[in-house]
């Protein structure tokens, strides 16, 4: 075993069950020689090593020096049933010890992807009733892709390929998802984005509304998909694709007049509607799809994330009867697919998932109790003198710090305040992201009112010292947009 060091004690501490890892330190050191980190600069990463995470229960996770860490991020928005559900780990047992793989390519199937994919069918809303699996969102969009493309082509109109997307929306990393998605850091590596994509301005009413009431400014938001149809030629446009609530953009609610209108013009003109579902899916805005509490009817879902709450990596593309009809009745091969499309340990562990999600009623839960208290208590963090908006959808929520409550101005350096917060948050065992100079959270679904508690006073506490800190550096000077 080496520097292995051993479990002290049993202490019938459910958090206490793996711990035969070396020292903090040494795992540090050995981290930072040999992995590399997404989304991180290796730089400011290996000044302070990694903060190392060796166990979960419900909505806390524990690091590898026993400190018990209130994760209001559930992982990366995926662990909606929490941690520590041994029911997932035994059936991802069973189900190795059984079929621990095959694949579904040329005319195979098995027991558990054929069970996942009628659960899903079952759980989405309108006819979408069959899933294309992916192990993850950023593949399942890059299917969507050339799921789009193919479903054009073959009805006859093979110049349908254009994707309309948003700036700022995410849609995954790898090559077709990142141009797929808005985000000009990423763009800006690699030479993103590829061609036949555009991006229009999205539904950011705090930051980019101006003096337009926020209905106002969903309808403006809206209406440049038309614009875009128009200028690139309803002939050569095959989809649009919008994540319903923006996660990684910075939990960017839509004013209620946006989705309406992204729905008559979808309608009003031959394109698909993709939503990506990847956050939303699930549970989060407490209703099972962001399509239900928005009113969309998309002809595509991208999901992934909370499918299996992140047990296992597995995601997919939801299809409509009409596109499912044409492939149903033209023929031919769909030539795509990853070796793990619907892995039977992680379609089983997904299938276990989601009949916990629906038996313990997780996210009725959250649309009648928790939801709404969690809306109220961040209400009143809102109306802390730092933060000039907190919005909210189901259990994803977003605080915009502000040095001037009134202007929603920003920092005049933008994005020197959020990291400050984020670290406060991290030192009292809270985690909650920055993105910018936002706060966000999108905590486990089954997180308790208490938990919920919890949660505000640390937010409440490192806001305070946010607040201190800007001021003592000078950072409390509103710049413009
Ligand atoms: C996380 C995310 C993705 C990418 O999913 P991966 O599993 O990381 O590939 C795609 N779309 C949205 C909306 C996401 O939040």
């Amino acid at each position: 075993m080496g520097n292995r060091r051993q479990n002290p004690s049993n202490s019938g501490d459910p958090m206490d069950h793996i711990t035969n890892h070396p020292a903090t330190a040494d795992m540090q050191a050995s981290d930072a020689a040999h992995h590399l980190h997404p989304f991180t600069d290796t730089v400011a990463l290996n000044e302070k090593g990694a903060r190392i995470i060796t166990s979960g229960k419900g909505v806390m996770i524990k690091d590898s020096e026993g400190e018990e860490i209130l994760d209001a991020m559930a992982g990366l928005w995926c662990v909606n049933i929490g941690y520590g559900r041994n029911e997932l780990a035994d059936v991802a047992a069973r189900q190795m010890r059984e079929l621990p793989y095959y694949n579904t390519f040329f005319q195979t199937s098995h027991p558990m992807v054929i069970a996942l994919a009628e659960k899903i069918a079952q759980l989405a809303p309108g006819d979408l009733n069959r899933t294309f699996f992916s192990c993850g969102g950023s593949d399942a969009n890059d299917t969507n892709i050339r799921l789009v493309r193919h479903y054009w082509a073959s009805l006859g109109k093979p110049t349908k390929t254009h994707i309309i997307s948003r700036k700022n929306g995410y849609h995954g990393s790898a090559i077709g998802s990142a141009s797929l998605g808005g985000m000009e850091a990423m763009h800006a590596q690699g030479g993103l984005p590829i061609p036949g994509i555009s991006h229009i301005d999205q539904p950011y009413w705090y930051a980019e509304g101006g003096d337009l009431s926020p209905e106002e400014f969903g309808l403006k938001a809206a209406q440049a998909l038309e614009a875009e149809i128009e200028r690139v030629g309803e002939g050569n446009v095959a989809a649009f694709i919008a994540e319903p609530v923006q996660g990684a953009g910075g939990v960017i609610v839509p004013p209620s007049t946006y989705w309406p209108e992204i729905q008559r013009i979808c309608d009003a003109n031959e394109i698909l509607l993709i939503a990506d579902e990847v956050i939303t899916g699930f549970g989060r805005t407490g209703a099972w799809f962001g399509s239900q509490t928005y009113n969309i009817r998309p002809d595509i879902m991208t999901i992934a994330k909370g499918l299996s709450s992140g047990y296992q990596p597995i995601g997919g593309s939801v299809i409509s009867e009409k596109i499912a009809a044409v492939f149903a009745e033209k023929g031919g091969e769909f030539a795509h697919g990853y070796t793990y499309s619907g892995h039977p340990v992680a379609a089983a562990v997904a299938l276990e998932n989601l009949r916990i999600l629906e038996e313990e009623h997780i996210v009725d839960t959250v649309a009648s109790d928790t939801g709404p208290y969690l809306a109220q208590r961040w209400a009143e963090l809102g109306q802390h003198p730092l933060v000039g908006e907190a919005r909210i959808s189901g259990m994803m929520a977003a605080l915009e710090l502000t040095p001037d409550v009134s202007a929603r101005a920003p920092f005049a350096e933008s994005g020197s305040v959020g990291p400050i917060c984020r670290d406060h948050c991290f030192a009292s065992n809270l985690i909650m992201r920055h993105v910018g100079d936002k706060m966000i959270i999108s905590p486990p679904l089954v997180i308790s009112r208490s938990e919920i508690d919890t949660m505000i006073e640390r937010a409440h506490k490192a806001l305070d010292k946010t607040m201190a800190d800007a001021k003592a550096q000078g950072l409390m000077v509103a710049g413009t947009r």
